[in-house]
């Protein structure tokens, strides 16, 4: 049966570490995996990364048609992935499963080439655009230390600088785990 895992929130250090490689053969993930996944639905989210519950790996999940309705849940574990070509623009509301009650306009690339490697070991290469292609870059950029606020305007920085700075005194304070209305996009 797998466990909800804490989610850590804005403020914590490993939200900004660059993340180390993952060996898909390692016995920890396999264990590992279905607990991320499932956390990335009970937090209602369409996609986590392993930092975000505290583990140093470059590994994320993703899922972005469940939360449409009488949908299936079909997640996806990208670990190792890396992002080749980039294409086009598009700008997008997002929030993040780390940052609580925080949603902002975010400029991102409209189409990418990426790969990565499945849970058995199969290295994949694909092409994603849109709302997809959103979402990987969003989660990708967990992997790096790298969060949605950061790719803000200077201006819509200011407006969720309170926000942020509130995230900040929680996680100092050791309360770091989201509700589970707070979305992930
Ligand atoms: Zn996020």
């Amino acid at each position: 049966m797998p466990k909800a895992l804490d989610i850590r929130i804005y403020g914590d250090d490993i939200l900004r570490r660059k993340l180390k490689e993952a060996e898909p053969k390692d016995p920890y993930i396999k264990k590992f995996l279905p607990d991320l996944i499932y956390t990335m639905y009970l937090r209602e989210g369409v996609g986590l990364a392993a930092n975000q519950v505290g583990v140093d790996l470059r590994i994320f999940v993703m899922d972005i048609g469940w939360t449409q309705k009488d949908a299936k849940q079909n997640p996806r574990v990208l670990i190792n992935p890396e992002i080749l070509e980039r294409e086009g623009e598009q700008i997008g509301e997002e929030g993040c499963i780390s940052l609580p009650n925080i949603f902002a306009n975010v400029l991102r690339d409209y189409k990418i080439r990426y790969k990565y490697t499945t849970p058995d070991g199969k290295e994949v290469e694909a092409e994603a655009e849109g709302y997809e292609a959103e979402v990987i870059q969003h989660e990708y950029d967990h992997l790096e230390g790298i969060v949605f606020t950061d790719r803000l305007t200077t201006l819509a920085k200011l407006r969720v600088k309170r926000k942020l700075k509130d995230l900040e005194l929680r996680a100092k304070d050791g309360i770091n785990i989201a509700v589970p209305s707070d979305f992930e996009r």
